[in-house]
């Protein structure tokens, strides 16, 4: 079958359960029984939340079994699966035994696109460790200036059930997918993918580097237009030359520096295309200014120009390109600028939430009191310490795990002033910002990424990015 067709199952009869009940689980159940499958839902849990939404279910016709996630029913003939759910849970040990398939939300909605007469739309899709929300919202602002019909789905809390499904049309989506939503994605192939880059992350998941990569790497798969890569990170390169792809999908990298043929780069300031042009050898297309990215730290030059190179395959003009850039604006939490004071600069980059992210953020400004800590998730921070050192005015740890922040600085930074705060609660982000106003001098940042997870003091890294910003507040008052 040719990758863009669309695919069609009848599901009139079939029994399928849907593992887990939650943002995924209960549109697909409801999507699945409206279509004549026989559906099942099964799940751990049995609390108050989950038997409200088993009755509404049930009131369906839909079976629900709750606090049973673990055993498979006789009469399954297809599992569809929530994307977080662990590969080796014994429910799909057991599909897997009776030769069963397992789909996720995504591969659900891939199957499901283009049926009930809709427009099948085209998917951009993105994924890495990190950079993927933002870059898929760059992709849909630069396909809306483009006057194209399209949503920023997936991973980023919006469906692609629903998106697929909908009422609304769409010329194109730009899909944010996760590795765990790939690797039960089996039969997606995008119109065109980038993987932004390759870091250790969600590891006790896949169980190994290689299988997160090779998850990752599962986007690829199918391309029509372009696969593309990050030239700075030659893991990303090495999944597309292992993809199978369409005949004619072409390998575009992106990179920082002036780009080769084929690639997308910055020249003088210039976010510069050689590969979507006529004649690659002899040509640049200029796309806009590194200005026009917000914030224009490096790695987000980066996740525009993968942005931008997605576009483009989807055959945008540059002015579109531009005029998107300059439209976007960045989440909440994301190196968002909060307030000057006395000539320092707050930054919260609260959704800095593992190290990789974190050696972004820092090798964005030049003289940094770093706001670090929290859980760690298994990670070691020399190498993040080595490579910032040089830029540290001062940091002031607090957290769970901030004592092997402290030793990494011990060891890598023994100059720069450690304030540990040795606290855990939700309390202690007003202290830290006091302690890093005083270490600050005028043109320093001031830069809360925290390089570990949020929950051993805030329900979310949301949730401590406000408290960020409320201290940053409390301290203009004080100062003013
Ligand atoms: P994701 O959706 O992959 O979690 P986000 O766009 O939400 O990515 O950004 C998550 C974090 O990663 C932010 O702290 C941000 O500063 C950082 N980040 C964004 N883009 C990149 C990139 N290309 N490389 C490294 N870190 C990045």
């Amino acid at each position: 079958m040719g990758s863009q067709e669309v695919s069609t199952v009848d599901w009139q009869g079939k029994h399928v359960t849907v593992a887990g009940l939650g943002v995924s689980g209960i549109p697909a159940a409801r999507a699945l029984h409206e279509r004549g499958a026989i559906v099942t839902v099964v799940n751990d849990g049995d609390d108050a939340r989950a038997r409200a939404q088993a009755a509404e279910l049930e009131a369906l016709g839909i079976t629900v079994r709750l606090g049973d996630g673990a055993t498979l029913p006789p009469s399954t003939q297809l599992v569809v699966t929530a994307p977080g759910w662990q590969p080796d849970k014994p429910l799909f040990l057991a599909a897997a035994e009776a030769g069963v398939d397992i789909w996720g939300d995504v591969e659900l909605a891939w199957r499901l696109r283009g049926t009930g007469g809709r427009k099948a739309a085209p998917w951009l899709a993105v994924t890495g460790t990190n950079g993927k929300t933002t870059t898929v919202r760059m992709l849909a602002s630069i396909l809306e200036a483009a006057g194209l019909r399209t949503a920023a789905v997936g991973n980023i809390g919006v469906s692609l059930l629903d998106a697929v499904l909908g009422e609304q049309e769409y010329d194109v989506l730009a899909v944010e997918l996760s590795s765990y939503q790939l690797h039960w994605a089996p039969s997606l192939r995008a119109h065109s993918a980038a993987v932004l880059n390759l870091a250790p992350d969600h590891l006790d998941w896949h169980g190994s580097m290689e299988a997160y990569a090779a998850d990752k790497g599962r986007i690829y798969e199918g391309n029509t237009v372009a696969c593309v890569y990050n030239a700075a990170d030659p893991a990303t390169e090495h999944l597309v030359r292992e993809a199978d792809v369409e005949e004619g999908c072409r390998a575009i990298g992106f990179t920082l520096a002036a780009p080769g043929p084929s690639q997308l780069g910055v020249v003088d300031g210039i976010l510069v295309d050689r590969a979507f042009v006529a004649n690659r050898h002899k040509q640049a297309q200029e796309l806009a200014e590194v200005s026009d990215v917000d914030p224009p730290a490096p790695h987000n030059i980066a996740n525009a120009l993968a942005a931008a190179a997605l576009a483009r395959a989807f055959g945008v003009e540059p002015a579109a390109v531009r005029d998107g850039l300059r439209a976007f604006r960045p989440d909440a939490h994301r190196i968002e600028h909060v307030a000057d004071i006395g000539e320092v600069a707050y930054v919260d980059d609260s959704k800095a939430t593992n190290t990789h992210a974190t050696e972004a953020s820092l090798a964005a400004y030049d003289s940094i009191v770093w706001i670090a800590g929290g859980l760690a998730k298994g990670a070691t921070f020399d190498e993040l310490v080595t490579g910032a050192a040089k830029r540290l005015r001062g940091v002031v740890l607090m957290g769970a795990d901030r004592a092997l922040i402290r030793e990494a600085l011990a060891r890598h930074a023994p100059e720069v002033p450690v304030v540990d705060l040795d606290r855990t609660d939700t309390g202690a982000m007003s202290e830290a910002v006091e302690h890093a106003a005083r270490l600050a001098r005028p043109g320093d940042t001031v830069l809360l990424a925290p390089a570990c997870a949020s929950m051993d003091m805030f329900t979310n890294y949301n949730k401590r990015g406000e408290a960020f910003a409320d201290a940053v507040r409390a301290h203009a008052g004080k100062s003013a």
